[in-house]
Parts: structure tokens; sequence; C-alpha cells
């Protein structure tokens, strides 16, 4: 009798990377190269690309924007292979995992306030005052943080120069580091694929994907775009918003901020992000912050 050996793990692609935008405004120039940087790295990869509308910061948030992000993805060509994630619908989850920290010893509440942290703004060791409402703080050792990049090489950070972070406001809402390293977790993601900005959030991440024994998951940091003052561009000063209506020539833009070749001129967006995906060049992408080239040229 013989044996059919079956290739393994067939139509289950282990690699799943995401794009997480929170809705603070329309995609800009800077957020479209995220989006689109992680769309590249997952079809290349043969893998799933899954977006997760973080929208766990209400005051921050702008009423319409996560629609409006999803138009602009879809008008972009990028489609998620799964229903998207909204944060909102998944603070149990998050209050789970601080309660998982608390019970371990790892987290603890915190009334300090901002003048107690003058002036460097950290937390570190000791709390100034007890009793009143507050936030949970992860406990951090003073050590040497380090990981591997896939395009930055390998990053250090002093813990020193972070502290014992919040991990739950005294809003009474999740912080951002805590809900995305649950949400990398639960959604499976391999690798993730974000802003340069987020780089020295990674450590952290890090830290607390092994304070709570979850995995930790590869991380490659794209460049980051600049205005020309040499300020990130962000979503809530409405820096660049790209057009939905005509998505070329800043996905060629976007391409070309990402060190990809060229791709042939195609007027429709298909086979322009098809031609991208079979050139893609990992080693390509460029390491340092830039400005966009629609602005370097305009
Ligand atoms: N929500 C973050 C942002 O829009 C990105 C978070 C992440 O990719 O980890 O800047």
């Amino acid at each position: 009798m013989s044996t059919q050996v079956l290739p393994a793990r067939e139509n289950q692609p282990t690699y799943r990377g995401r794009f997480a935008p929170s809705p603070t405004g329309p995609l800009h120039f800077g957020s479209l190269v995220a989006a689109l940087g992680s769309w590249l790295r997952a079809r290349a990869e043969g893998g799933r690309w899954l977006v997760r509308i973080e929208d766990i910061d209400p005051p921050r948030e702008r009423a319409g924007a996560s629609q409006q992000i999803l138009h602009t993805l879809h008008a972009f060509g990028l489609v998620a292979d799964e229903a998207p994630v909204y944060q909102s619908a998944r603070h149990a989850l998050y209050r789970e995992a601080l309660q998982r920290l608390i019970d371990s010893g790892a987290a603890f509440h915190c009334t300090c306030t901002r003048s107690d942290l003058a002036p460097s703004g950290l937390h570190r060791g000791s709390c100034k005052r007890t009793g009143g409402r507050g936030a949970w703080r992860l406990r951090v050792p003073d050590c040497q943080w380090q990981f591997q990049d896939a395009v930055v090489g390998r990053y250090q950070q002093e813990s020193s120069s972070v502290g014992d972070f919040v991990i739950w406001r005294a809003d009474d809402l999740p912080a951002y580091q805590l809900a995305v390293v649950v949400d990398d977790d639960l959604q499976g993601i391999s690798e993730v694929v974000r802003g340069g900005d987020l780089l020295d959030s990674t450590p952290r991440q890090i830290f607390l994907q092994q304070k709570l024994q979850l995995a930790t998951p590869d991380y490659l940091h794209l460049p980051l775009a600049l205005d020309r003052d040499g300020h990130k561009l962000s979503k809530s000063t409405a820096s660049l918003p790209i057009d939905a209506e005509d998505p070329l020539p800043a996905l060629r833009a976007a391409l070309r901020f990402l060190g990809q070749p060229d791709p042939p001129a195609h007027p429709r967006i298909a086979p322009l992000l098809d031609a991208a995906v079979a050139a893609f060049d990992l080693s390509a992408i460029p390491q340092l912050a830039a400005m966009p080239p629609a602005l370097a040229t305009g």
C-alpha cells in the first residue's frame, strides 16, 4: 500500500499579517505605506492579511473615520482576508489579560500624578502616593531589551528609558500596549509590519508577551514618512489625506517610498498590485525616515 504524503498545512498559510489603524482621521500617506507594506509582505509570503480597527481611545477618535479608512483601503485594492476586528468590542479580553497580570503580581495600581513623575514622566519603582483612582502599570526591572527587526536589524533599548509603563489607563480604558499584545496573539499574527514610529514600543510589547506567556511574533518596521519639517505624518492632524478616488499615483509613490521597483504602467489597481507582489523585495526597503516622494518632489 502506498502512503500519500500530504503537503504540510495546505490551505493554512502560517504567515498572518495585519494593518491596525487608529480611527483618528482619514488615511494619509504614512498610513498607506504601513497598509501597503504589511499587505505586500503578507501576499509575498502567501499568507493572510487582516485589518484591526484600534478604536480604544474615544477621545482621539473622529466620527466616521473607521468607515472612511476601510473604504480607502478597498479603493486601493487592499482587502482583508477576514472581517475587520474592532478593539472597542473586545474590552473583556483586555480586562482578562489585565487580571492575569494583577494575579501574577506583574501589574500594580498607581495613583501617581503627572507632577509626581516630573520631570522625566517615568515611573520607576515605588509609588509617590496611595489611594484614589489610578492606572495599572507593569513592573519593569532595569535591564537592556533587544530584538531583531527584519528591516532595522538589532534594536536595543534600556528598560529604564520606559519605566513601569501604563497598561490600563486611569480613565478606565485599556492602554494601547496591552490591547495590541492581546490582539496580535488572539489573531495569530506571525509578523507585525508597521511604521517605524512604533519601533520603540516593541520591547515593551515583547516584555508584556513574556509576562502573559504569549508567543512573540516577528517584527518589521517600515521607514517613517515625514513632513517638510521632519515631523511624522499623523492622521489626527490630517496630513496629506490620500485620495480614494484616484489611488494610482499614491500607490506608486508608496511603492517607491518602500524602495520597490516601479511596476509597469498599469491603468488598473489589481494588475499593478499583482506586479508589486511578484517583484516584492524585502532587502530594498530603506531603514531611514524619509520624506514621501510626493512631498519631496512637490
Ligand atoms: N494603531 C496604531 C496606529 O494607528 C498602530 C498600532 C500597531 O500597528 O501596532 O498608529
